[in-house]
């Protein structure tokens, strides 16, 4: 099991760690800022510098099949650190708080667009959700306006750890995405006065660092479904 260090801090751009197994299948650190792929966000890139001051490039992040064991792959090809080794854990932090502001973004998105959410995804700057609207219908130019009132209240992200049995299933907005459960203790994200729900993702501090969003597109997926598309400003 390996330390997640983003959950309680998803500012720290690098941290010290023990190499615990190296592989094929990845390099497992004690401890790690570097976020696994899930919940519609893709795995952390960065590096694992060695105490000689070589870096082994890291192109992506997942989670090993117990769910609870990060796996930090490396570019094809590199030597990797043998197990004992002491490294830093960098992450590529421009990428990452890119995503960070989409992510938070969508959070507003699903307040602006209060319906279940059948799917979703964050990119760099840019993320969607889809959602099962029913009959009614989302204006590009409402949704927009009222997405960016949202972020422009400033408002603070913070996030608690309830007993799993603790969360109120009303809470849920995703139905395509559980909530990180199994642990015994969830994660609740809160966006003063506008939005809780279980998340395990990496959020900005507040509304106001995600800056100006469009709304790219509102297609329809299906009868009920439609997938609203949101990109960001430079920050
Ligand atoms: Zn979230």
């Amino acid at each position: 099991m390996t330390e997640a260090l983003f959950r309680d801090d998803s500012y720290l751009a690098e941290t010290e760690a023990v190499v615990l197994a190296s592989g094929p299948g990845g390099v497992i650190l004690d401890r790690t800022v570097f976020y696994p792929q899930g919940g519609g966000q893709g795995g952390d890139r960065g590096a694992l510098v060695m105490e000689d001051g070589t870096a082994v490039a890291i192109v992506n992040t997942v989670y090993d099949a117990d769910r609870a064991t990060i796996l930090h792959a490396p570019a094809a090809g590199a030597v990797l650190p043998p197990a004992g080794a002491r490294v830093l854990a960098r992450i590529d932090w421009e990428l990452r708080l890119k995503r960070m502001r989409a992510h938070t973004a969508l959070h507003l998105l699903s307040v602006v667009a209060p319906y279940p959410v059948t799917g979703g995804s964050v990119g760099e700057g840019e993320g969607r959700l889809d959602f099962d609207s029913g009959e009614a219908s989302l204006d590009k130019a409402e949704v927009e306006g009222r997405l960016n009132e949202l972020i422009a209240l400033d408002r603070a992200v913070t996030h608690r750890w309830i007993a799993d049995e603790d969360l109120d299933p009303g809470l849920v907005k995703t139905m395509s995405v559980k909530p990180p459960m199994g642990t015994g203790r969830v994660r609740l994200v809160e966006i003063e006065g506008l939005d809780l729900q279980p998340c395990g993702g990496t959020h900005v501090r507040r509304t106001g660092e995600i800056g100006r969003a469009s709304v790219t597109g509102i297609e329809k997926k299906g009868r009920i479904n439609r997938r609203v598309r949101i990109a960001l400003g430079a920050a």
